[in-house]
């Protein structure tokens, strides 16, 4: 038993690679006999809008992927969020950082050679880390708001996917709370993962560098540590991550196009190799058939008569 979650942002619709994400995380759950959660990323209430929730509810809905309990969003939990915060400030584990995000991507130490692990994307350099009191003061007067860093001391961190096998991730000072006050993403994940019961995380492994951060945090706040399965990417027809400009990525622009969900859902059945083309298994014999052995390693190729706008 390893319960599992699908938790988009809601930024926008979701596309067919989102969609075939979440089935994977589904069909894991299920396949295990465990409980399905499905949470709300969202967290950044001006990105977020609630339309994009309801869109995303009725997708899952139409492919048959059911999800247990209610939904639960982030935007109604800071109080985990500030006490999970205000212990780690109290342990001296964190610094603020008055570095803008333009300093940070300029002083990002990804050129250099980690030591150990992959470096994640835009890994911070620590300039703010040792900043004395004085140093503090004349940015806090000059009116520049914080954020708040954990203080990592270059830890390396290594775990084993259940896909993706064995990754090493050097941790940087990554931010927990942003300047504008919410808690930062990695912050908020491990603990909504831990609080949640969640067995494991399956997700697109564009988050796959971020994890041993994740790690990281869950260890030093003595929480549990899920298992991870970070699944391969969806491309366009031209080789580039999935996007709107690709045409009909969404799944009302497949409907539109005169395709079923279950439809998709068998297209998305036949990429992960439990099925043939064309062939319209049950859900619950794709259950059965689920077998992690056999999911690709590689990236899928959202076939070309799928994203042009022209009919079927
Ligand atoms: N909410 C995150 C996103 O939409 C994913 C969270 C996660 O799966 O860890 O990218």
């Amino acid at each position: 038993m390893a319960d599992g979650r699908f938790a988009p942002s809601p930024t926008a619709p979701l596309h067919l690679g989102n969609l075939r994400t979440a089935f994977i995380a589904w069909l894991a759950a299920r396949s295990s006999g465990s409980r399905f959660l499905y949470r709300s990323d969202d967290m950044d209430q001006v990105a977020c809008r609630s339309e994009h929730e309801l869109s995303a509810l009725r997708d899952l809905q139409a492919l048959g992927l059911d999800h247990d309990g209610e939904v639960v969003r982030q935007s109604e939990r800071a109080e985990l969020y500030r006490d999970a915060i205000d212990r780690l400030i109290a342990n001296d584990l964190t610094y603020p950082c008055y570095c803008t995000r333009r300093e940070v991507l300029a002083e990002a130490s990804e050129s250099i050679a980690a030591p150990h692990g992959a470096r994640p994307t835009g890994a911070y350099a620590g300039t703010c880390r040792t900043l004395d009191r004085a140093g503090r003061q004349e940015r806090e007067t000059s009116g520049r708001a914080p954020s708040l860093r954990l203080r990592s001391e270059g830890s390396v961190v290594s775990f084993t996917d259940r896909l993706a096998g064995i990754y090493e991730g050097e941790i940087d000072d990554f931010v927990i709370r942003r300047a504008d006050g919410t808690p930062a993403y990695n912050l908020a994940v491990v603990i909504d993962d831990a609080e949640q019961g969640i067995g494991e995380v399956v997700r697109g492994d564009d988050l796959l560098e971020t994890t041993p951060r994740q790690i990281h945090l869950a260890r030093l706040m003595g929480v549990n540590i899920p298992g991870y399965l970070h699944v391969p990417l969806v491309l366009g027809p031209d080789g580039e991550r999935l996007a709107k400009r690709h045409g009909a990525v969404t799944l009302d622009d497949q409907r539109a196009m005169g395709r079923t969900p279950t439809e998709i859902r068998s297209v998305f059945a036949h990429s992960l190799g439990l099925c043939e083309q064309n062939e319209q298994p049950s859900l619950d014999e794709l259950i059965k058939r689920f077998d992690v052995a056999r999911l690709p390693r590689e990236v899928w190729v959202l076939p070309d008569d799928m994203a042009s706008s022209v009919g079927p």
